[in-house]
């Protein structure tokens, strides 16, 4: 599995970059995670949009969707060049109704819905996924391929169930939109100690930390998080690619 960040900021995206957006390929297949600010503009300098096999939403605040709107003009304009892919199949939940129906989009862009209990399978990717606490239906994700697997957090506190689900994974990329002396489970975030404890209590091989804050110096939230794992912890960073 190869993992592409397209974008990695919390909330809005730096000027020049993009909040939430995660490529992943496998064998071929081409996996969007997210579709936040920016993103759009970005995946662009690694993928031709009409090629994307699927796109996975894991809820609807915008800087996790809000270039969905955009990816379906480039759908269209690119079809009336003559180049389509056929229509693109969105997986997300359905417990917002309208940002559910949004997805869907003439011939283009079809939604379908996943829940708890679900097992997808996506081209090469299994999917499995679990509730987190966020002010708004949020789902982190199991995503296994070739052997390998990682959990994305997505937006959450820290919560319990979430070692298990992460057992032994190959990568935690895992949201920390503050710092290790906040209060982040009020906001329904994690911190970087959160993000460290998860890592060492799934035993995951390595940590990725991303949704990260428009403050503070960064590379504090490595050492902090560093205190509680002991594997390999990195900041998400615009085009950073991770094979696993
Ligand atoms: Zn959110």
């Amino acid at each position: 599995m190869k993992l592409t960040i397209v974008g990695h900021w919390g909330g809005y995206p730096k000027a020049g970059e993009a909040s939430s957006g995660y490529l992943l390929e496998h064998n071929g297949f081409t996996l969007l995670l997210d579709c936040g600010s920016g993103v759009l503009s970005h995946l662009q300098k690694h993928i031709d949009p009409t090629k994307l096999n699927a796109v996975l939403i894991s809820h609807y605040h915008p800087d996790h969707t809000a270039d969905i709107g955009v990816l379906q003009h480039a759908l269209l304009i690119q079809y009336f060049l003559g180049k389509s892919n056929g229509t693109l199949p969105v997986y997300a939940h359905k417990e917002d109704t309208h940002g559910f129906r949004s997805l869907t989009y003439k011939d283009f862009m079809k939604a379908h819905a996943y829940n708890e209990q679900s097992k997808i399978t996506i081209g090469p990717f299994s999917v499995s996924f679990v509730k987190t606490i966020h002010p708004v239906p949020c789902y982190g994700m199991r995503i296994e391929a070739g052997g390998k697997s990682i959990f994305y957090t997505a937006d959450s506190a820290f919560k319990e169930s979430f070692v298990p689900f992460g057992k032994d994974v190959e990568l935690l990329l895992c949201e920390c939109n503050f710092y290790g002396n906040m209060d982040a489970s009020g906001a329904g975030h994690m911190t970087s100690l959160d993000a460290g404890k998860l890592a060492h209590e799934t035993g995951a091989k390595k940590l990725i930390l991303t949704h990260l804050p428009h403050f503070g110096d960064l590379k504090q939230l490595v050492s902090e998080a560093e205190t509680m794992y002991e594997g390999d912890v990195q900041l998400a960073k615009q085009d950073m690619e991770v094979t696993i």
